[in-house]
């Protein structure tokens, strides 16, 4: 059977996993997986029908009903909700949020993980995300833990909100206690948390460009496999 090669990208919000996972796929000119998205688009769907995403009694009938998937466009992912294009309609503050809480219910991540796995088995793939690594494919070996400082990540996701026209007018320090809970929720939910592995080549991007992170990831790729 053939290997593909797969890249694990995970680590907590706002660190950069997603910049610099989309310039690693495009530099070894493979697929770009991002697992976000697609627990966006279900918290979308929840929030549309009036369900709390932290309902689980109420998210799990609802994830029976429907369907996501991404597609590749020119290097561009889009993603897909019961046949929708919601790509554009997923980076609010709102969603963020709304995400981070329907991803810690068990049957929501079974299901996406069990698609992103089915990709991974598929084809040469960079994903990112929290638990790649440790859940979706642990025999990967490919495996980054990207961050940064709580401070750090908040002004970059104010800046990120900003140039999408979505001021919040928050402070970094209002941002940042957002962006630990955040973290808290991703690192301590039970199922499938958001872990450091042993394993894992660590990207510090506090004080890295964007080209040096990717840098940083691409010397460390078990290249023999591309
Ligand atoms: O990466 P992004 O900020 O788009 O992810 C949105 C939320 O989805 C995260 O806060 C996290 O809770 C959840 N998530 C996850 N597992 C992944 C990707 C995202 O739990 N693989």
């Amino acid at each position: 059977m053939k290997r593909f090669i797969n890249i694990a990208i995970d680590g907590p919000a706002g660190a950069g996993k997603s910049t610099i996972a989309k310039a690693v796929a495009k530099e070894l000119g493979i697929l770009y997986l991002d697992t976000g998205a697609m627990y966006r688009a279900l918290a979308l769907k929840a929030i549309r029908e009036g369900i709390d995403p932290n309902n689980s009694e109420n998210v799990i009938p609802l994830l029976e009903r429907t369907e996501i998937f991404a597609r590749n466009m020119d290097g561009v992912q889009h993603t897909y909700l019961d046949g929708e294009d919601v790509s554009g309609l997923i980076r609010t503050n709102e969603i963020s949020k709304g995400a981070s809480d329907i991803s810690a219910i068990p049957a929501v991540r079974i299901k996406l993980a069990q698609y992103q796995r089915d990709i991974a088995h598929a084809s040469d793939v960079v994903m990112d995300g929290r638990e790649i690594g440790s859940y979706v494919i642990p025999e990967c070996d490919n495996k980054f833990y990207v961050t940064a400082t709580v401070d750090e990540r908040a002004r970059r996701r104010l800046k990120e909100l900003h140039e999408r026209g979505q001021d919040l007018g928050k402070t970094v320090e209002e941002m940042a206690v957002e962006i630990a809970q955040r973290d808290h929720n991703d690192s301590t939910r039970e199922f499938a948390p958001l872990v450091r592995l042993p394993e894992a080549i660590l990207v510090d991007t506090t004080d890295l460009t964007v080209d040096e992170a990717v840098a940083a990831v691409l010397g460390r790729i078990h290249r023999e496999e591309v």
